[in-house]
């Protein structure tokens, strides 16, 4: 399972200003669809809806069938993982924020997410850093190894829709591909939504929609929308 179905849908966080103006779209389960468009566009504001961290102002979102605002907010995230742009960690241990993704999974597979992303090493330490009166203790995350745990997370989560919002941003390119890869692999045979600002970091969806003022303004395979220009 897993089909997620955007119908129609309308969204303002400000009445002056509508964002999102009739959106509708199909993340068949299993596959893959990329949402594309300019900064600003609604992009995020897409993954926040299907949160339901806000509500829609018409129109339907849907989980195989089932509207959203049927679903517990409990079962929409147990059934939903997300990796966002900026991720923000407890201030406890690595491993423990591993571990928020499925507070039940041993210290096996905590450490098998971070080595799949690439986060193993300093699952011990802490991730934001400290001043003492003898200097810096603990360890100071680099945006791009927030979002490798953010990953670890994820991936042992193992939610069966994933949310990717520019999920490789923060990465240089060497760790980009690298992570890129670990998330292939965790997307496969689940229903992903990747939020991204280039076309060419979306080469492998299924679909790729291009959101412009409000509308899915364009739709299609990768080769067909760069042969469009
Ligand atoms: P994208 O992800 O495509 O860059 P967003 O979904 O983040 O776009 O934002 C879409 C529009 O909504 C932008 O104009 C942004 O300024 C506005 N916006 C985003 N979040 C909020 C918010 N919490 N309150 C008011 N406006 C917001
Ligand atoms: P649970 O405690 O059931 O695991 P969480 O609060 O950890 O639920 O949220 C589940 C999923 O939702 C996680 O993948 C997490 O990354 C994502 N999530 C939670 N809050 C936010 C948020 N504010 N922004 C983006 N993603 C979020």
């Amino acid at each position: 399972g897993g089909t997620v179905r955007f119908e129609d849908v309308r969204f303002a966080y400000d009445p002056e200003r509508e964002i999102l103006k009739g959106v509708t779209f199909e993340v068949p389960a299993g596959r893959t669809v990329a949402i594309v468009g300019p900064s600003g566009a609604g992009k995020s504001t897409l993954s926040r809806l299907l949160f339901r961290f806000y509500d829609i102002s018409s129109g339907r979102i849907t989980i195989d069938g089932q509207d959203i605002r049927k679903v517990t907010q409990d079962s929409l995230r147990a059934a939903i993982g997300m990796v966002p742009q900026d991720t923000v960690l407890f201030n406890d241990t690595i491993a423990y924020n591993i571990r928020y993704g499925r507070a039940g999974a041993s210290d096996a597979e905590v450490e098998e997410a971070a080595r799949l992303a690439q986060i193993d090493g300093f699952i011990r330490s802490t991730p934001h850093g400290f001043k003492t009166e003898v200097g810096e203790r603990g360890l100071k995350l680099s945006g791009g190894e927030k979002q490798r745990v953010a990953i670890a997370r994820t991936i042992l989560k193992a939610p069966p829709i994933l949310v990717l919002d520019e999920a490789t941003s923060a990465l240089d390119s060497h760790t980009e591909s690298e992570i890129q890869t670990a998330l292939d692999r965790v997307s496969e045979g689940r229903t992903t939504l990747v939020i991204a600002h280039r076309l060419s970091t979306v080469v492998g969806a299924d679909e790729i929609l291009v959101l412009a003022e409000g509308r899915v303004a364009e739709r299609g395979s990768h080769a067909a929308l760069l042969a469009k220009g």
